[in-house]
């Protein structure tokens, strides 16, 4: 939904918590003609929500060892883009790193204001997914483990009941019983990270598997083209996809062509962004890996051409879809906000009267940028413009 920013009561300088509901112009809420030329100069949007962001401006959600201060402060740097929500997501590793990556996290969710209000969640990928070669992407395949609601539950004790989101490969032994049971522990399940040919795919969602994770990516090059994994997710109608919208994760006439299969009801933005997200080029972590952040928002393992996450962020996948498919602001916003909420079982935003999420965009002819988003109390003016 885009706002005409005159409807928002003036906000003072030092934020306020309960902000005057903003009441839409008559019309405002329906869609608006999709070229960002005919866009208003400015205007507001609900925040976005990223289901999937290993780290940020040099900080690696995936370290144990990272600080709760530098948590905090990688949050209010991705808060600048626009990200009022997310869930840090923990990747594939040993039980004894991956509980300690989760209670860095919770330290800096209890003990940080900004941290506090971002961190909606968890999600965690790996360790039940697949460790063939290709479908394991970078997740250190030894330590990928069949379904194990004893894991999980240990796992979900670290995080404080925090994890909302698991991705799985339904083929790996013992993940169909996992899957109900986790639905009725209330955490949403994905595929992902997964050979599964398409009786198994169909199996997954019946059992509740709801949403594919970064669909097209985490798979082997060659797929056979009659029964493969990417093409059972993309014509399931009971599963929401999501996608990393940086042009190098997905081609965009790839990405172009699943959208159509997916139609804008079951498709989700995310980044998978990590450490090097927010930052300059250089070498980072994920987890016990070394990545490098290339000049282009870009990570590859060091020395290969071997994806480990992004560097890209949700704004700039929210203007790459507007760009290069001519996708309306509001949807394309919803992709990266709204569907996501609903995903995880959240109100597809917050209710009146409650903490506000809101982002100030400014729109230019490379199309709309963040000036200033407000959560809750804090209000930020944002990162340099195009
Ligand atoms: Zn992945």
């Amino acid at each position: 939904m885009l706002i005409n920013p005159d409807c928002i009561e003036l906000l003072h300088q030092d934020g306020i918590r309960n902000t005057h509901p903003a009441t839409p112009l008559p019309g405002a809420a329906k869609r608006m003609d999709h070229q960002p030329d005919t866009l208003p100069d400015h205007f507001v949007t609900q925040g976005l929500f990223d289901l999937q962001i290993n780290g940020f401006a040099g900080v690696d959600y995936n370290d144990p060892e990272a600080l709760p201060e530098h948590i905090e402060a990688s949050m209010l740097a991705m808060l600048a883009t626009g990200v009022t929500r997310c869930l840090p997501t923990v990747i594939t590793a040993d039980f004894a790193w991956q509980s300690r990556c989760f209670a860095t996290l919770e330290s800096a969710r209890n003990g940080f204001p900004v941290a506090n209000a971002m961190i909606a969640g968890y999600h965690l990928e790996g360790p039940f997914m697949s460790p063939e070669p290709g479908y394991c992407g970078c997740h250190p395949a030894e330590f990928m483990r069949p379904g194990d609601i004893d894991y999980f539950e240990r796992l979900q004790a670290c995080a404080n009941g925090q994890i909302r989101l698991v991705t799985v490969a339904p083929e790996r032994p013992g993940v169909l019983d996992l899957i109900p049971l986790l639905i009725r522990r209330g955490v949403t399940v994905a595929i992902g990270h997964s050979a599964a040919d398409h009786e198994t795919i169909a199996r997954a969602v019946d059992a509740g598997a709801s949403v594919s994770t970064h669909l097209g990516n985490g798979v082997a090059s060659p797929l056979a083209k009659g029964d493969n994994v990417i093409l059972s997710q993309l014509a399931n109608d009971s599963l929401t996809a999501s996608f990393i919208a940086d042009g190098v994760h997905l081609r965009r006439h790839v990405l172009g062509i699943y959208l159509r299969a997916k139609t804008p009801e079951r498709t989700v933005l995310v980044t998978d962004g990590t450490a090097g997200s927010g930052g300059k080029p250089g070498t980072y972590t994920l987890g016990k890996m070394k990545i490098e952040r290339q000049q282009q928002p870009i990570v590859y393992l060091p020395g290969t051409t071997s994806l480990a996450g992004s560097a890209t962020t949700l704004d700039e996948c929210v203007r790459n879809v507007i760009s290069w498919y001519g996708i309306p602001m509001d949807m394309a916003v919803g992709w990266a906000g709204a569907s996501a909420r609903l995903l995880i079982g959240l109100p597809s935003e917050p209710a009146s009267g409650e903490a506000v999420e809101w982002v100030w965009w400014k729109n230019t002819r490379q199309g709309p940028y963040v000036e200033q988003v407000q959560l809750h109390n804090t209000r930020i003016g944002t990162m340099s413009m195009a």
